[in-house]
């Protein structure tokens, strides 16, 4: 599989050091999400406070694809408003849709636009898109609470 390199670089730095990546005692929802196909697997807490994401913290094991999405995911989206972070996730799959004819946005994204390569993988797509899933339903049950 053939990234760009400089993008190649970002994965690798959050596959390395990955963000948020110790689970927060207070959330209002936690999910355990896996992906068979690969073998990743991540619990992915959200802290939905008054309308906006306060905190994202995960735990997990899986290839770097998956853990550096994770990653991305996690930060990106504290601070922001449900309705952001939501319209958010729908940006980030729609370009792992695309097939690799898509470069992202990177205003809406910032680092998740160094995945755009693995949408012309669809082995790895569900590697990518694991945490932002996981970031969507564990979201989705804090609104239901
Ligand atoms: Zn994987």
């Amino acid at each position: 599989m053939e990234l760009d390199s400089l993008y190649q670089e970002v994965i690798l730095d959050h596959y390395k050091n990955p963000l948020r990546k110790k689970l927060e005692p207070n959330y209002s929802a936690q999910v355990h999400h896996v992906n068979p196909s690969c073998g990743d697997e991540i619990t992915l807490n959200v802290d939905v406070v008054e309308g906006k994401v306060k905190s994202v913290s995960w735990e997990g094991v899986g290839c770097s694809i998956s853990q550096a999405s994770t990653s991305i995911v996690s930060d990106l989206m504290i601070g922001k408003s449900v309705d952001d972070a939501l319209s958010t996730v729908d940006a980030f799959s729609k370009l792992m849709s695309s097939k690799g004819t898509e470069a992202g946005d990177e205003n809406i994204l910032e680092d998740g636009v160094a995945l755009a390569g693995v949408s012309k993988f669809p082995a790895r797509i569900k590697c990518a898109l694991l945490g932002w899933m996981a970031f969507k339903d564990a979201t989705l049950q804090s609104l239901n609470k």
